[in-house]
């Protein structure tokens, strides 16, 4: 459709586009196009604009720039994504409706805006939500080329550690053998087994690990991934029941059985160290997790390593990382300890 367009050679485009901007007269619907030498800039007023500059009538087609929830509010507001959830930190509701409404009016991929209602919580690890705009807290997130299928309101999830996660796996050699203590909905151990390891993980959280084993399924690799519902002290050390199959061999639990393991639940890792070293074979990587206060953030989590590996094994720290920070003077860090049976 013919809009209202000031017509300058090229050489001139960006210093009248600078002016007609100065006087509040550009418009965002309409594409600046570029034809035969001439720069077409769609104004809103064509009698507002200044007598030496040329005004026509042209075709300029409409702006495809998609539109943010900061056009809408004015401001730059700060949100995180989950899948077509979008999650807020507000602690102001009338500023999250707010944000809520922009983010749904503008063309950010949301069917839901939620706005944390309380801190991380309890066993499972799983925090309160406040429903701000849409429905429905259930999203498939997509991360390094795998897609969890989850619902925030049930399980835990952080799309800040995909980094993390991504180091870990790339350490993951084919035919390993893995075990995730505290596995979530599977962004360790999917995309370890998707790396060719051989997979068991568990959670103590029911619709965590029945979510699990659709995104196993989700991305082809079900047949590399064992994923048991309970405490993992009872799956490990057999009294959850259920039977490995060692060479022949079947006994209960996976004592002896891992060549990595990933201890994922920062505040108590150190009550389950007993149980990864049991888990551990001959020659077995720990990740462990740890919250620890700037001062020392790695000596606590080395400490409690070495003492439950006690005289069996030989210890050796290959990586101290901060993966985060986690409160003030706190951080989230992770050691990777080489166990080798003495
Ligand atoms: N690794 C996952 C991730 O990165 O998204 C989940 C980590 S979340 C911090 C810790 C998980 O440990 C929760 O899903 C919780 O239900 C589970 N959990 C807590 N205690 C457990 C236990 N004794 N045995 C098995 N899982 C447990």
């Amino acid at each position: 459709m013919p809009v209202p367009c000031v017509r300058v050679p090229v050489e001139d485009g960006e210093a009248t586009r600078q002016r007609l901007a100065d006087a509040d007269l550009l418009v965002d619907e309409y594409a600046i196009t570029h034809e035969d030498g001439q720069l077409y800039i769609p104004v809103a007023d064509p009698d507002a604009v200044p007598g030496d500059l040329a005004v026509v009538d042209f075709d300029a087609p409409a702006r495809e720039t998609p539109t943010t929830p900061a056009d809408l509010l004015g401001f730059e507001p700060t949100y995180e994504r989950l899948g077509d959830v979008v999650i807020l930190d507000e602690d102001d509701p009338e500023r999250a409706r707010e944000i809520a409404d922009a983010v749904m009016r503008s063309d950010v991929r949301a069917k839901t805006v939620v706005n944390r209602a309380s801190k991380i919580k309890g066993t499972e690890r799983v925090r309160d939500w406040d429903v701000v705009a849409g429905d429905g807290t259930e999203t498939v997130h997509t991360e390094y080329g795998c897609e969890f299928e989850l619902d925030l309101a049930a399980v835990y999830f952080s799309p800040r550690l995909a980094t993390e996660r991504h180091r870990v796996v790339e350490q993951v050699a084919r035919g390993e053998r893995a075990f995730d203590m505290f596995a979530g909905v599977g962004p360790y151990a999917v995309p370890m087994a998707k790396a060719g390891a051989e997979v068991v993980a568990t959670d103590i959280n029911e619709t965590a690990v029945e979510y699990l084993r659709r995104n196993a399924e989700r991305n082809d690799v079900a047949d590399r991934v064992t994923a048991v519902a309970g405490d993992v002290r009872d799956v490990v050390s057999g009294a959850a029941g259920g039977a490995q199959s060692d060479g022949g061999r079947e006994r209960g639990g996976y004592e002896d059985w891992a060549d990595r393991v990933v201890m994922n639940l920062p505040h108590t890792a150190d009550e389950f160290l007993d149980t990864a070293v049991a888990l551990a074979g001959d020659d077995c990587v720990l990740h462990y997790y740890d919250i620890q206060h700037e001062d020392d953030r790695f000596g606590p989590g080395e400490r409690a390593v070495r003492d439950a590996a006690g005289r069996d094994y030989d210890v050796t720290v290959e990586t101290r990382r901060t993966v985060r920070s986690y409160a003030p003077h706190e951080y989230n860090v992770v050691l990777d300890v080489r166990l080798e049976r003495r």
